[in-house]
Formats: structure tokens, sequence, C-alpha cells
């Protein structure tokens, strides 16, 4: 269960194990946590969906590995699990790809897959103790995939430190150091928070970009300070000098530029998100497309979260509501949630996304890289906003 000190799951290097089944990838992460976290057993195909577990690794920080099906799962149930190993894949930062002998032609065909996703891939050869000479193993794999693999015995704990300390050489550029704010504030910057708690805020609490934006500004020493929307000119006035940067609630975009001091720069969570969980030039190369949309156009909207809809919902009312106002009622919106995402995107004009707090990085990556294969113009809600309330270039992102 997750506590309040987790890192959450969304910021966390994603480690996934894949193979075929009982190629022993439950009992290697028992082996490298130390844990008896997966379930283990000696029947094939024992892990049905994806296992989540979050570790804190010396020299690699929070990250979670996935402990999925085999890759080789057959008849209709096997299809399924296949389904959603293939869906973790999708998540993933990097994979350990797991064998067990020198019969090697399923996973050369998965290693091109994850090559094809650009997820760094580690070799490992699993079940050393049940092999004559591990190290011909090795060398006749490496004949045929080009890697030479770790030897490793999760039964006997070997090659453990080995796959850690490739794990942390293999580590993707870490786009998360930079941040959520990082290349906009200095230690000693004061920084307002504009978050209206309306009827869309969860009742008694702020919701995670904006957590997770306030705990990064005071771990990077700014002066942090916060108001809904209507106490934005008292927050201003109580200020002897403007801050530095105004962060705001994407919804309240227009509102708060008109009244922001000159000086004061301004971003929103969203746009924020944009660039810390997405691609921001691409996102606003894809605001541009805004502008070539017609009342025959078809938008397709996704939100990573799946709650009910609620009476001001930003994705399913307020951005459908202005669509419709400049483009025409006729216009065509489609919304998804959650892990749903359409494979064939051709028939969309452009894709809004949410901030996706809730996903990782990699997994929204790949729905931009979907989306930029197919040619489909994608951004996010804030830029979204700021782009139709003409701003786009007076925002800081
Ligand atoms: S996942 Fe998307 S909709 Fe849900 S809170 Fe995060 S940004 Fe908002």
């Amino acid at each position: 269960m997750n506590t309040l000190q987790d890192t959450p799951r969304a910021n966390r290097i994603h480690i996934g194990l894949f193979g075929k089944r009982n190629s022993g990838k439950s009992s290697l992460i028992n082996a490298l946590t130390g844990q008896e976290t997966a379930l283990v057993s000696e029947v094939a195909g024992t892990t049905t969906d994806p296992v989540y577990k979050p570790m804190e690794i010396h020299g690699l920080g929070p990250c979670v590995f996935i402990d999925t099906a085999g890759l080789d799962d057959e008849g209709d149930l096997g299809a399924l699990r296949i389904r959603q190993t293939l869906k973790a894949m999708e998540r993933t930062d990097i994979a350990l790809l797991v064998c067990r002998d020198e019969q090697i032609g399923p996973e050369m065909e998965w290693a091109g897959q994850l090559k094809e996703k650009n997820i760094p891939t580690i070799w490992v050869l699993n079940q050393a103790d049940k092999l004559e000479d591990p190290l011909a193993t090795a060398r006749a794999i490496e004949k045929k995939c080009g890697q030479v693999p770790l030897i490793a015995s999760a039964l006997n704990r070997q090659g453990m430190d080995d796959i850690l300390r490739t794990l942390v050489h293999k580590l993707p550029d870490a786009s998360m150091e930079k941040g959520i704010v990082g290349h906009l504030v200095s230690e000693g910057d004061t920084v307002l928070l504009v978050m209206p708690q309306d009827i869309q805020a969860p009742k008694g609490r702020l919701i995670l970009p904006q957590v997770q934006t306030l705990r990064e500004l005071l771990d990077r020493k700014c002066l942090v300070m916060s108001c809904t929307t209507d106490k934005l000119p008292q927050m201003l006035e109580a200020l002897a000098r403007p801050p530095k940067l105004i962060i705001t609630d994407s919804q309240v975009f227009g509102t708060v530029y008109t009244q922001k001091p000159e000086t004061s720069r301004l971003t929103s969570f969203s746009v924020l998100f944009a660039q810390y969980k997405g691609d921001i030039d691409y996102y606003i190369q894809g605001a541009r497309a805004l502008s070539a949309l017609t009342e025959k156009s078809r938008i397709l909207i996704a939100e990573a979260c799946t709650h009910a809809p609620l009476s001001e919902d930003i994705g399913r009312v307020k951005i459908p509501n202005m669509l419709r106002k400049r483009f025409g009622q006729g216009i065509q919106i489609d919304m998804v949630s959650g892990t749903d995402f359409p494979e064939d995107l051709t028939p969309y004009d452009l894709i809004i996304h949410c901030g996706a707090c809730m996903f990782n990085r990699k997994y929204v990556l790949n729905r931009i890289e979907a989306a930029r294969k197919q040619q489909v113009p994608m951004t996010n809600y804030g830029v979204t906003i700021a782009c139709l309330q003409g701003i786009l270039d007076k925002i800081d992102y």
C-alpha cells in the first residue's frame, strides 16, 4: 500500500521484466529486491496481470519493477495476458529480457519490439544454476542477439549486483531530473500559485500536479505563496514586490493574465506538466493545428484519470464548450480516459491530452510517438487553453 512518504508510482523509473513463461522473472524480482514480493510458481504462466512493485534501490533511486506474464502465453486467456504485457511495455523505461537458454527465437522478436519503442534492453540469462556451462550459453546467445547477456541465478542470488549496476548505467537520460519547474526558478525566487478550489477540486485536498509542483518549489528553496483566483488582487496588493513567477490553474489562465504584474512570468500546472511528462515542442506545434479546425473536424480528448464526470469538468465540459464556441456546434469530440487510447489515430485532426500526472513519462511519450508517426497533431489542456485565449506566446514553458 502506498504511504504519504512514497514517491508517486508515475515518477519512478519503470523496469519491466519480459520473457517466456517460467523464465524466472518473478524469482528474479524477488532476488533483486531481496523480498518475496512476486508470486513464484513452478507452473508456467502463473503471473497474470502485470504486477507493479515499487522499490527504493541504492544508485537507482525510486523505481518500480513490473512483473509480466510470459510473452509466449497460450489460449484465449493467454492472449489477454499478452495484451496486458504489451501494455506494460508502453510504461517501461528499461527492460530486462530474461531467457534461460540459447533458444531465443521469440526473445529476439520481443527485443525487436522493445527496440522499436526505444526501450533500452538488458539481456539476462537466468537460471544459470541449471546450466552445465553458463558461459558457453551466454556466448551462443551473444552470437544471435549481439549483446552479452548477464548471467544470473535468482535461486543462488548470483549476478544481482551486475544487473543493478547495469541498470544504473542504462538509466534513460534523467529528464525527470530537470524537474517540473527547474528551468523557470532559482533559489529565493517568489512564486505565487493560483489554485481555484471550485467544484472540480477534490474535497479537502489539492490535486497531484499542484502538490508535486509545490513540493519541488520548496525543495528548490523558493518562497511560495498561494491563493484562489478571487483573492489574486488582494494577494498582489499584499506583496512588496511582484512575484517572479505565477503558476495558475489553466482554467483561469486568461483571468490571471489580465491581472498579473507585467514583470511576473506566467505559466500553468498543465503547461509545466506538458514538458515534464510529455514533449512541449510537439504540444506547442500541435496547438497551432487549432487554427485549422473547422466544424467538420474531429478531436480526441484523452484524460489519464477515470473519475466520474463532474458538472464543470475541464476535459469533458469546459474544453469541449470552448471548442464548440470557437469552431461550431458540429465539431466532433471523442473522449477516452485511463489507459484507453485508440491505436488508429488517423481519424483525428487533433489530440488534446490532460497533464498526465498519473502516467509515467515513458507512457506519455509513447502516445506522442504514436501520434507523430500517424501525423496527427497532439497538445495538452493547458497549452490548448492558452492558445484559445490568445496568450500562448505570452506564457512560459
Ligand atoms: S491525470 Fe490528468 S486529469 Fe488526472 S489529475 Fe493528472 S492531469 Fe489532471
